[in-house]
């Protein structure tokens, strides 16, 4: 009899997922954004249990909901007036399965360990669909880059760095950017990490700058991925994005992506938004503009309306009462909720591309779903951005760079055969094809359920 026998066997899926997700909720107490991802991934799950029973005997949910390690430790810096701050960082490697961990750091002041396992815990599904020989990890701060000078940003970054090092490795552990890191702090972490191993190690890091190792694409590969991905749902029906009205919540690295290549295939954005309110602009987001506000000058999205007279900035309401054919929420988890998606329901959205992180709640998911409507959840139409990661990685571990074009056809080919794989996914198992969050949960579930199996208990 082998270990793997002698593990109790539950006949009741049901029941079986019960008591993983209630162990869950139990032992990670006040984590509500976690709870919230496992229940959506597991609930997902039980038509992939009923033809697998060898996924519940080796436990794999149970050890899919466990993360390998957790790192948690002080980042001790001075600001501009020479006062010390501490912030609290955080690593959270998921699951090597399929590869090294991989995932992006996020420095934001509601980072707490609950919303990096809960990215974490999608990272493993999300990067699973890539395809790609990643496993999952995630990591961040409280600390808040806002209105910090780029001395400050880079002594932060240099004591992150100073204690994440150890863990961090082209084989081990490979960080890239989230929300709060992009280039910028990157680059920070990057030289700090080379200056302390001694060794110019490319793929310890992705999202690096073109001109020292970064790839093609990746900047632009979250938001170009959300609406390549829209693009194919929309196709299924026949449909395409010429002419429609599009609204991106957010106007960071993915809103401003997204923005440009929904334009570029033919819709017009008439909405982004930030913290403090939303532009509606009838005559389409000018994408050079808001890049010289956001990326250049680090201005708030208000600038925006001073330089554009078809624009007003909003402050009561939602960006998403704004009428829409179509929407990509891609600012930050929970932005969209149930009265917004009764909203964008009423004023006839056909089709919803989740560019960030779990941005809908699980009450407009679910009206989108009642709806009928396309709905692609993040873990599917966000994935261009790890996927490029991992070009990101190859072209290191090859000591080569590929050009703009081939990296961006790599990303399209990518994207399309994940969209793909979902549907074939969902079909199998639900026998609808339009499943999505379905499809992406079981797709990137048996990839890394499979992987695990053939490892032993690990
Ligand atoms: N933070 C991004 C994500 O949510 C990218 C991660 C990466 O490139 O490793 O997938």
């Amino acid at each position: 009899m082998t270990v793997l026998d002698s593990v109790v066997r539950s006949d009741d899926v049901t029941d079986h997922l019960t008591s993983v997700i209630s162990a869950v909720h139990r032992r990670s107490p006040g984590e509500a954004v976690f709870h919230q991802a496992v229940d959506e991934v597991l609930t997902a799950l039980a038509p992939v249990l009923e033809r697998h029973p060898e996924y519940i005997d080796a436990r794999i949910l149970e050890r899919l909901c466990e993360p390998e390690r957790q790192v948690l430790f002080r980042v001790p810096w001075v600001d501009d007036r020479g006062d010390v701050q501490v912030n609290r960082g955080y690593r959270v490697e998921f699951n090597s399965a399929l590869g090294p961990f991989k995932g992006g750091l996020r420095f934001h002041p509601t980072v707490d360990l609950g919303v990096i396992r809960f990215l974490g815990f999608e990272q493993i599904f999300k990067n699973a669909l890539t395809g790609q020989a990643i496993g999952a990890g995630k990591g961040g701060s409280d600390f808040d880059p806002s209105g910090r000078s780029d001395g400050e940003v880079m002594r932060f970054c240099q004591s992150f760095v100073t204690e994440l090092y150890r863990h961090l490795g082209e084989h081990t552990d490979v960080p890239a950017g989230d929300i709060g890191v992009g280039v910028r702090e990157l680059g920070f972490m990057f030289g700090q990490y080379k200056r302390i191993v001694n060794r110019f190690e490319a793929g310890v890091l992705t999202g690096k700058g073109v001109g020292w190792s970064g790839s093609h694409a990746r900047t632009e590969a979250t938001g170009y991925g959300a609406v390549i991905f829209l693009r194919e749902m929309l196709a299924t029906r026949g449909l395409s994005l010429d002419g429609r009205r599009a609204v991106v919540s957010g106007s960071g690295n993915v809103a401003i992506y997204a923005i440009e290549k929904a334009q570029e295939l033919g819709a017009t954005v008439v909405g982004c938004s930030d913290s403090s309110g939303y532009v509606v602009d009838d005559a389409g987001i000018d994408v050079a503009l808001l890049k010289e506000i956001k990326e250049v000058r680090r201005e708030r999205l208000s600038t925006y309306v001073a330089q554009r007279s078809s624009a007003r900035y909003v402050t009561v309401g939602s960006v998403f009462d704004i009428p829409c054919d179509v929407v990509l929420p891609s600012a930050t988890q929970n932005e969209l909720g149930a009265d917004h998606a009764a909203t964008l329901i009423r004023n006839g959205v056909i089709a919803v591309s989740e560019g960030a992180n779990m941005p809908c709640t699980a009450a407009a998911v679910a009206a989108f779903r009642d709806a009928g409507l396309l709905f692609a959840p993040g873990k599917a139409a966000n994935a261009g951005g790890v996927a490029t990661s991992a070009l990101e990685m190859q072209q290191n571990a090859a000591r080569t760079s590929w050009t703009w074009h081939e990296t961006q056809d790599r990303l399209d080919e990518i994207m399309r055969g994940i969209h793909g794989h979902i549907r074939d996914t969902a079909a199998t198992y639900t026998s609808d094809p339009d499943d999505y969050v379905s499809g992406a949960a079981i797709g990137g579930f048996t990839r890394v359920a499979d992987a695990m199996l053939a490892q032993g208990v690990v």
